[in-house]
């Protein structure tokens, strides 16, 4: 039988997936996302990730960088350090980018044997033999403009031609991609799986820290044990929906996204 170019996930699909506690649940085994974002110079992009990270479902979050003092002023219950990555204590998925500025990009990061979500200033420079070599799942989670520069193509292009580059990104960095934009794609290598389109989300999410709200979320599904395809294509479902809820046909923040992916939860359970 062919396989369609294309599928989208709907709200039974998506409740299927979530991660739910049950009473032998405890914060270690519904997973811990470690997040490695922000800077002095974009310490919100941190806490934003943090945001997503803590409403996506995860036991508990650590922040590891220079924005933990911010981190800890609003979202008191996550864990912080300093650095490096590897006296964090244990992980079980990454999100390494949001906000880094030009300082340390994904490498200490991708050196893990977890899943690791590389995104926005974790994807300068990502090295694809890096990443192919990497023995856990990895999901990169570029807008065109950084899916074009990791093409060596014009931001365009991508946007001409956004379901042959998101397969091509994937084949080439051996990664789960997922590509934002006005309609969000999540793509696997190899070219077998269809490529997954999201059908929720509003134009009002073109603003400021939104993508870094998604990274939490995505790296917080990963860590709960979702593969990352399903944490990708479930992140981007969630996160469209709280958009909705939180525009409800006007402007809305970054913030208020994350404030409302608790009720984007409720309406898949309803
Ligand atoms: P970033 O570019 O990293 O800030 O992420 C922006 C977020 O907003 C991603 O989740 C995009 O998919 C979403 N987004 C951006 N523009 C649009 C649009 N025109 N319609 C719907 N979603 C959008
Ligand atoms: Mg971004």
């Amino acid at each position: 039988p062919s396989v369609p170019d294309c599928e989208a996930l709907q709200h039974a699909d998506v409740a299927q997936l979530l991660p739910v506690p049950s009473g032998e649940s405890d914060k270690y085994r519904r997973g811990v996302v470690g997040i490695v974002a922000g800077s002095a110079r974009y310490p919100g992009a941190a806490v934003l990730a943090v945001a997503g990270a803590l409403h996506g479902g995860a036991g508990a979050v650590r922040y590891v960088g220079h924005a933990a003092d911010d981190v800890i002023a609003r979202f008191p219950e996550t864990l912080v350090s300093a650095g490096p990555v590897a006296k964090a204590g244990r992980v079980q998925a990454w999100v390494v980018g949001p906000g880094l500025g030009d300082g340390p990009g994904a490498e200490e990061v991708l050196a893990s044997d977890v899943p690791v979500l590389v995104d926005a200033d974790g994807l300068r420079g990502l090295d694809a033999a890096a990443v192919r070599a990497r023995s856990a799942p990895t999901l990169l989670t570029p807008h065109a403009g950084e899916a074009a520069a990791l093409l060596g193509v014009g931001r365009a292009e991508v946007e001409s031609a956004r379901l042959r580059c998101v397969r091509e990104l994937a084949d080439r960095y051996g990664a789960t991609v997922l590509l934002k934009g006005s309609t969000t794609l999540v793509a696997d290598p190899g070219g077998r799986a269809p490529v997954r389109v999201n059908p929720t989300g509003t134009a009002w999410l073109a603003t400021a820290g939104s993508g870094d709200v998604l990274s939490g979320l995505a790296g917080s599904l990963l860590a709960a044990g979702l593969a990352a395809r399903d944490a990708a294509s479930v992140a981007a479902y969630l996160h469209g929906l709280a958009a909705r809820h939180a525009a409800d046909g006007a402007p809305l923040s970054a913030s208020a996204v994350a404030g409302s992916l608790a009720g984007a939860w409720r309406d898949v359970y309803a």
